[in-house]
C-alpha cells in the first residue's frame, strides 16, 4: 500500500487513504465538469491537471484533506451540470431526497414537462378540481375542469 498516489495532489505516502465510493466519484465529476467550465473564463487551477477515475478502483485512492479542498466549490442551482432526468410515467417513484432533486434544474424541467403531459392524458379532475392551473413552460397550458372531465388546452 505504499506507493498509491493521491489522484488531486499526486503525492505518494503511507498515510491513510481512501478509496472513491459512488457517491464521492459522481461528487468529484460534477464538481469537475462545474470547474473546467468556469476555467474557460478564470485562469487555470491547480485542480485543472487531475484525472479523476473512471470507476471504483482499489488502486485509485486520495486524502480526504484534498478531497475536501477540490469539493468546496459552490455548484449554482441553476449550474448544467447536473445529470439528466427522465420521468417515465406516473408509476415512478419518487426521488428519496425530492427537496434535493428539486434542485436539480434538468429534474424541475422533466417534472413540468410530464405534468404537462400526464395531466392532459389522465383524469385529474381529484386534483383540478374547482381550480383553473395555468402551468407556462415554452407555451401557456390551462388545465380546468367541465362536466367532471379535465380540459386541456
Ligand atoms: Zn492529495
Amino acid at each position: 500500500m505504499s506507493d498509491l498516489s493521491c489522484v488531486f495532489c499526486k503525492e505518494t505516502t503511507n498515510e491513510k487513504v481512501k478509496i472513491f465510493t459512488e457517491g464521492t466519484l459522481k461528487k468529484c465529476k460534477e464538481v469537475a465538469e462545474y470547474r473546467s467550465k468556469k476555467q474557460r473564463v478564470n485562469r487555470k487551477s491547480i485542480y485543472s491537471e487531475i484525472e479523476l477515475p473512471r470507476g471504483i478502483d482499489t488502486d485509485i485512492v486520495y486524502y480526504s484533506a484534498c478531497y475536501k479542498n477540490f469539493t468546496a466549490v459552490r455548484i449554482p442551482k441553476d449550474s448544467n451540470i447536473y445529470t439528466d432526468f427522465r420521468i417515465s410515467g406516473p408509476q415512478q417513484v419518487r426521488p428519496s431526497d425530492f427537496a434535493k432533486e428539486l434542485k436539480n434544474i434538468k429534474f424541475k424541467d422533466a417534472l413540468v414537462k410530464f405534468i404537462i403531459n400526464n395531466w392532459s392524458e389522465q383524469d385529474m379532475a381529484h386534483i383540478i378540481a374547482n381550480k383553473i392551473i395555468n402551468i407556462n413552460h415554452d407555451m401557456c397550458y390551462e388545465y380546468s375542469l367541465k362536466d367532471g372531465f379535465s380540459l386541456f388546452s
